[in-house]
């Protein structure tokens, strides 16, 4: 052999790529677009280039006139196999803690913010989470619905910054510092123990910030808002003294929510309603009036007032009994004396007292008993009758004990009428002497807590004769959400926002309704909430907050007014946090030489009282949407769970609109609690709780993530083993779809490969257009937040449009015809379209894997690194459409496949054949059909998948199944009367024969 004799040495796929000439100098050997191993150049110095194919053994010379042994070749390798490195098999446990460090490493949020800097914002702010223990699934569904919206919004081209955060402060830390510190508490200074409880939130941000970190939420995580850091704590404080100087804020003696247990004021959120039982008493309260002033035929008798409550131990403190001004009531005779029943109850009293006969003196309008006096039993004092709204039917006798020292309505309707806010009962639930006692209490009940006193109050009614009936009952109770204890209702000094100072309530209904509200009942849940709940009570007796900046002269107790000197103390806050409040004096907070307006006094108290965490929380718009974060006032969007109408939306909007003028939100959307699969709420003791971090480490994040999209996020959800099991099973058939499309891409390269629209296959137009359908609903529906409607389009999409109908046309396609082929070319600039567009599509929803596709796939040129630094696909992005008529057309003849597939596979179990290849199929059909199947006739058996199609005129479609004729081509495995045309290659059909030469031979 002489020079320029290249001898091919290798007869594996894929193990050379460079060749020994037989001269003894190199030769080169580069791959020419062929799939991997089937075609290759040859250069060697003045040889000219020629493809060969090294799969073929033998000794190749540079004459071109190639020994080519045909027999030789192995048909096998001359298929287009896919390839890929996208595995089957996601392995997300591995791909995921490496996908967020490569995007930690590069700054990918970072990157996200600057290219989308200067494009229209769209703020969603975080509501925080409590910096208390692990997150648990509630929160993971929470967050991950945030990041559906900041990722979709970002894609969609918008800046979509997310600034996460956590609510540190408040008693559930206290309390699980306290049982830490044990009793070395008793020793701690304030500041020490705010120091440990610091310590202990702080333990949870990061333990919670790892966590939502993992499941691929994008975010300012190296930067979160956290309630308790020096700037947030001054901003907190100057909202409280913006609403003191402003006027909202009133000092006041109020019935509170108080947990006897932890000794502090709960707010309404942090009530919880669980069954209780109580003892259940009708009580008598004669009358003291003259009766006949209510009706002439009471004259002379004895009168009176029937109640029933389930707390005896308030009857001491009862100062009187309200009426409904507009209920019809009864004056009933019974064993010599007569009761006032409300006309509406007075069958059920008489069932519950017993009344087997007796008689009706008089009916008379509720508005007759105003003002009236009535004797407490067993204290020196009246009880006064008085009228209100808030008297039902619902219960009891129509006459309501009124304590105005121990319940909301109580105290509105004594406030009415004078009564004084009456509460002798201390902060641990004990009975006391006030100081300004109306009648004195009986000595027996002194010192003993509400639940003591209740027996104890029994045996004095029942003594002093008016005990009508007593019963426990078990009713629903409100219960401390710490401790769970039953709390009661007490009077204290507190600090209140007057919701009807500078119409706050009115301002506050009237944001609502500026407000879009998802789903749209809550509008009307969170209207009837602000129209009807009392004045917002601020102030907690705890350690672990925001202290209320106030201070009171010791000589006169005025307060200090000024703003001045509390804007100095919040600017202390900013700089050393809120614990200096403790470590400072009162005059060294005020400065030297402050005085007292009203008297002159140096000397001045510290208020010791904490804000409410709502407080906390409902402020975070005022520390995080602010210019220094580059974030605008209001946002568009808070996301959270159905409690927090009561809880965050509530706060927030009376912060807002007290200070701002407004709502902080232009929308609210409501996510659903996640139950068990059986719809139980999870619970620890129930034992059927699902951690995030199990379904991560068992499933990957991904699944949990598509768990999310594929919910009615607004309606409770389920979650359980089962639903995973679906779900991973959902997951490997997208997964799937991507991997048939990257294997079937490998060496396409759009900058050069990519086909015009026009020229590509009409089922490769019809699929782009059906995937530009897609897009254009997914796109609407991101907008509305319908994440569900994505996924399950989505997952229809590559289950039944791609896997079941195109993707299994094509493969003839993609195997058989030459690599360079049109035909191939046309499905991969398909594959190619569709993989670009579905992997941006879904890349909100499935972070993880999409971010992998988007690096194994030949991306545009000038596509970003990171999916997630891509659009959204447009709609109309996919190169063309495929107009209406023919549209319909193909929907037709796809709909015709799926009727074959049928006949086909009952053929294939009555044995007519063994796989479809084998078949020849005859369709008759009618004027409206045939005359499209005979526009596609050539098209219909690789539509089908067989062999050969037969048509004929029919009255109706019938499609029926016979054995193809013809010999079995070796290559692709149809049945044609070709195969064998070719002398070189006598196995294989006559399309086979040219592709394969053409593939090894150039
Ligand atoms: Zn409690
Ligand atoms: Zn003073
Ligand atoms: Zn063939």
């Amino acid at each position: 052999m002489g020079a320029g004799v290249v001898e091919a040495v290798v007869v594996e796929r894929g193990t050379l790529d460079r060749g020994t000439a037989v001269d003894g100098q190199p030769g080169e050997w580069r791959r020419r677009g062929f799939a991997d191993g089937i075609g290759i150049d040859v250069h060697h110095r003045a040889i000219r280039r020629k493809a060969i194919n090294f799969a073929i053994p033998g000794v190749y010379t540079d004459n071109g006139e190639y020994p080519m042994d045909w027999s030789q070749v192995e048909l096998k390798k001359t298929v287009n196999l896919p390839k890929t490195d996208f595995s089957m098999k996601a392995n997300l446990a591995v791909l995921e803690p490496r996908l967020l460090a490569e995007w930690k490493d590069g700054n990918l949020y970072g990157r996200i913010r600057e290219a989308r800097a200067g494009q229209p914002m769209y703020v969603l702010h975080d509501g925080p989470p409590y910096a208390n223990g692990n997150i648990h699934l509630g929160h993971a569904f929470n967050k991950l619905l945030k990041d559906f919206i900041v990722k979709s919004r970002t894609m969609a081209g918008m800046d979509s910054p997310y600034v996460p955060g956590w609510d540190c402060h408040g008693l559930p830390i206290e309390i699980k510092v306290d049982a830490e510190l044990g009793s070395r508490k008793a020793q701690m200074t304030p500041s020490q123990i705010r120091k440990a409880c610091r310590a202990y939130a702080q333990k949870y941000v990061d333990l919670q910030n790892a966590s939502f970190q993992r499941l691929g939420i994008f975010g300012r995580w190296e930067k979160p808002y956290l309630t308790m850091a020096p700037d947030y704590q001054a901003v907190i404080a100057g909202a409280f003294v913006d609403f003191f100087a402003k006027g909202f804020v009133y000092r006041g003696l109020k019935p509170v929510n108080w947990c006897i247990n932890c000794r502090t004021a709960l707010a309404e959120a942090e009530v919880e309603y669980e069954d209780h039982t109580s003892p259940s008493i009708y009580v008598r309260f004669k009358l003291t009036s003259d009766s006949s002033a209510i009706d002439p035929a009471l004259a002379g008798k004895d009168v009176y007032g029937l109640i029933w409550t389930t707390t005896p131990w308030t009857i001491p403190s009862n100062l009187g009994i309200a009426y409904h001004p507009r209920f019809e009531y009864v004056a009933f005779e019974t064993d010599g004396a007569v009761y006032i029943v409300a006309a509406g109850l007075l069958e059920t009293v008489k069932t519950a007292l017993g009344w087997t006969e007796g008689e009706e003196l008089a009916r008379f309008s509720g508005a007759k008993l105003d003002q009236l006096t009535f004797r407490h039993p067993f204290i020196e004092r009246n009880s006064l009758g008085i009228l209100g709204e808030h008297v039902t039917l619902e219960q009891g006798t129509g006459a309501v004990h009124t304590a105005p020292g121990h319940g909301q309505e109580d105290y509105v309707a004594g406030m009415q009428n004078g009564l004084p806010v009456y509460c002798p009962v201390d902060g641990a639930g004990r009975l006391y002497h006030t100081a300004d006692e109306p009648g004195v209490l009986p000595e027996i009940l002194i010192g003993k807590t509400v639940w003591e006193a209740n027996p104890v109050v029994v045996e004095l009614l029942k003594e002093a004769g008016a005990l009508l009936a007593y019963k426990p009952i078990t009713h629903s109770y409100p219960h401390c959400w710490r401790c769970h204890r039953p709390t009661i209702f007490r009077a204290t000094e507190q600090w209140f926002i007057g919701m009807d100072r500078n119409d706050l309530r009115q301002n506050a209904l009237a944001a609502i309704r500026g407000v879009k509200w998802w789903p749209a009942w809550g509008e009307e849940r969170i209207s009837n909430m602000i129209a009807t709940r009392p004045d917002w009570c601020i102030s907690r007796q705890r350690t672990w907050g925001v202290p209320i900046i106030a201070f009171t002269c010791k000589s006169c107790q005025a307060l200090v007014t000024d703003r001045e000197p509390l804007d100095k103390v919040v600017d202390l806050f900013r700089e050393h946090s809120a614990d200096v409040w403790y470590e400072r004096t009162a005059g060294e907070l005020l400065g030297p030489g402050f005085a007292c307006k009203e008297c002159g006094g140096a000397e001045f108290e510290k208020e010791r009282d904490i804000l409410d965490v709502w407080f906390d929380s409902g402020s975070s718009h005022l520390a995080v949407l602010t210019e220094e974060n580059g974030l605008p006032w209001p946002s568009d969007m808070y996301l959270e769970g159905g409690d927090q109408y009561r809880g965050w939306f509530h706060s927030s909007l009376l912060v807002g609109v007290g200070l701002k003028g407004g709502a902080p939100y232009k929308g609210s959307l409501t996510n659903g609690w996640t139950l068990d699969g059986e719809g139980k709420a999870m619970s620890k003791s129930l034992g059927n709780t699902i951690e995030p971090e199990k379904i991560i480490k068992q499933y990957g994040a991904e699944i949990l993530r598509l768990w999310v999209s594929s919910v009615e996020f607004w309606e409770d959800v389920r979650l359980s083993e089962t639903i995973l099991t679906r779900l991973t099973e959902a997951y490997r058939k997208i997964r799937n779809t991507f991997r048939y499309a990257l294997g079937n891409l490998d060496g396409f390269d759009p900058a050069t490969d990519l086909a015009p629209f026009e020229e590509l296959a009409e089922i490769d137009q019809w699929i782009l257009t059906r995937a530009d359908d897609l897009v254009s609903k997914c796109r609407g529906w991101y907008d509305e937040y319908a994440f569900h409607r994505v996924y399950q389009a989505a997952y229809a999409f590559c289950g039944t449009d791609l896997s079941a109908v195109y993707f299994d046309v094509l493969k003839d396609r993609l195997y058989t015809t030459a690599t360079n082929s049109s035909g191939r070319r046309s499905a991969q600039t398909a594959l190619w379209r569709l993989t670009d567009a579905l992997t941006r599509l879904l890349a909100p929803v499935l972070a993880f894997t999409c971010e992998e596709i988007w690096r194994g796939f030949a991306r545009a040129g000038g596509a970003p690194s990171s999916v997630h630094l891509a659009l959204l696909p447009a709609e109309g992005g996919f190169g063309g459409r495929m107009n209406a008529g023919s549209m319909a057309q193909w929907d037709r003849l796809i709909a015709v496949r799926d009727d074959v597939l049928k006949v086909l596979e009952s053929a294939r179990q009555e044995k007519v054949i063994g796989a479809p290849l084998e078949a020849r199929v005859r369709l008759e059909a009618g004027e409206s059909l045939l005359p499209l199947l005979q526009q596609y006739e050539a098209q219909l058996p690789a539509l089908f998948i067989v062999s050969e199609v037969e048509l004929a005129a029919g009255d109706t479609f019938r499609a029926s199944v016979l054995r193809a004729t013809g010999v079995k081509c070796e290559r692709c495995w149809k049945y044609t009367h070709d195969t064998g045309s070719d002398a070189d290659l006598p196995t294989v059909c006559a399309a086979c024969a040219a592709a394969v030469k053409v593939m090894v031979a150039g």
